[in-house]
């Protein structure tokens, strides 16, 4: 089972803790250790050295003088420090009587220079300091010893002091870090409340934003952009939802009605066939919205299927083009066409191309009086197929331009019903020319007709 992220910052701060406070305590340790050793043999130097001055000074008047100055330097120190000297070949001259109880014999002075051994004599350990002392001819050997003890008793006091405090020290330390993670995760703690609130019904609710410009801050930001993304998209899949209910519902209705009306009496047969061709009519304008939705929600999901393969564009141009003349010539629209003569081949999908330009085609003949023309053309514009739909109709006016390619937009929706339109044609008109890595751009303006401009790219990688 994981910890929660607070225990596990805590335990890794006490290990480090841990580890820390025990390094420290082993290099004071140490450090305690060479000093107190520095301190003594230096003050086993300086007794060496006042027993020299005591040579120095008495040597030269004979041995029984020497032995009553060391005898007063002994006494002198009394039980801070021992000293024995002898003659060069080693005939003892005078010694503390710590060494006379336990302390014989010693080894020979053989070196000028100081050495040093710790050993015990009697019950009690002392550092013992050797040198050869020369003075006047005479060589004397000479020991200067300091009881440790009060030495090793600072020591054990030194490392008292660190076994009661440090661990005190490192659970404090650690039920410091403990309250200070807690701290640092309140904000977390506050994201995750809020977070476990949010749901689609309120997903108009934003994280607090913490002042700090840290990590936590960037969280909570990017947090909220992401719910800024999710509530957009919730209200499009609402919108189109309602939309879609709200346009489904009137056909539906009206056939309904129809068929009621048709039933309440006995007819004509031609009053039946007038009913039955409305009730087809509204069918078929029904049938045409749903796969339009169908169409759009499959794009939604990324479950639309397209095929693109290398597709000379020219003949489906064409194909369009003369399906559009039925209707022009229906309405008395002329239909102009002005076609590249050698063959423009893009990656696409042959289908959703012709779709594309029957969506466009029959938008500029709904939206042409009769009498108007409409343009086709298919050019080849620097590496793009250039596709352009001019027609002499009605126009858009420059407030609904920008939105004609949202979904379910209808510049005018008394006039558009009359023409049977939905407002989903020029958005799956759009998500074809993205899915083909191209662009679509509409210009107009309101009654003076309205030009819609393709391009796709000529040489693609799909
Ligand atoms: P609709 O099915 O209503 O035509 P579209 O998505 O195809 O839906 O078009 C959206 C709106 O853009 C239309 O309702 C119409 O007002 C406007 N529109 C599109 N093409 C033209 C055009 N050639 N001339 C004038 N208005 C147009």
């Amino acid at each position: 089972m994981k910890l929660p992220l607070r225990a596990r910052i805590t335990a890794w701060y006490f290990a480090v803790l841990v580890v820390a406070f025990a390094s420290l305590a082993w290099v004071s340790d140490i450090g305690f250790r060479h000093s107190i050793e520095k301190t003594v043999n230096d003050a086993s130097r300086a007794n060496l050295d006042s027993i020299q001055s005591v040579l120095v000074r008495t040597a030269p008047k004979g041995i029984p003088e020497v032995q009553d100055e060391l005898d007063e330097l002994g006494n002198l120190w009394a039980g801070a420090g021992l000293l024995q000297v002898a003659s060069a070949d080693g005939k003892l001259i005078f010694q503390s009587a710590a060494f006379t109880q336990s302390y014989l014999p010693l080894p020979p002075v053989t070196r000028d220079e100081i050495s040093f051994l710790t050993d015990n004599l009697g019950t009690t350990q002392y550092r013992i300091a050797s040198r050869k002392i020369t003075t006047g001819g005479q060589v004397f050997l000479v020991r200067a010893a300091i009881p440790t003890e009060p030495f090793d008793q600072a020591l054990d006091r030194f490392r008292l002091i660190l076994q009661g405090t440090l661990p005190l020290l490192v659970i404090l330390a650690s039920l410091a870090g403990y309250w200070l993670s807690g701290r640092a995760l309140a904000p977390v703690n506050a994201i995750i409340r809020t977070a476990r609130c949010v749901g689609v019904q309120n997903l108009s609710s934003r994280l607090a934003v913490p002042r700090a410009n840290d990590e936590l801050r960037r969280l909570s930001e990017t947090l909220n952009d992401m719910l800024n993304r999710i509530e957009a998209s919730v209200q499009r899949i609402t919108q189109f939802t309602a939309d879609a209910s709200h346009d489904l519902r009137t056909p539906v209705a009206l056939i309904r009605t129809s068929a009621e009306l048709a039933l309440r009496r006995s007819r004509t047969e031609e009053e039946y066939r007038e009913t039955l061709s409305r009730i087809l009519a509204t069918s078929e304008e029904t049938s045409r919205l749903v796969e339009n939705l169908l169409t759009l929600a499959r794009a939604d999901a990324g479950a639309a299927e397209l095929h693109f393969n290398p597709t000379d564009l020219v003949p489906h141009v064409e194909k369009i083009a003369e399906a559009a003349a039925i209707l022009a010539a229906g309405k008395n629209v002329e239909i102009q066409k002005e076609l590249a003569d050698g063959p423009i081949e893009v990656s696409a999908d042959a289908a959703a191309i012709e779709r594309l330009l029957l969506i466009v085609l029959e938008n500029a003949v709904k939206y042409t009086p009769p009498g108007g023309k409409v343009l086709l053309s298919l050019s080849n514009g620097s590496g793009n197929a250039r596709i352009e739909v001019r027609d002499s109709g009605i126009g858009i006016s420059a407030k609904d331009l920008p939105h004609i390619f949202e979904r379910f937009y209808r510049a005018d929706h008394s006039r558009s019903r009359e023409t049977g339109g939905s407002g989903l044609g020029l958005a799956i008109a759009k998500w074809i020319v993205d899915m083909h890595h191209g662009t679509i751009e509409a210009h107009s303006e309101s009654g003076r007709g309205s030009q819609f401009l393709i391009s796709l790219p000529i040489t693609s990688n799909h």
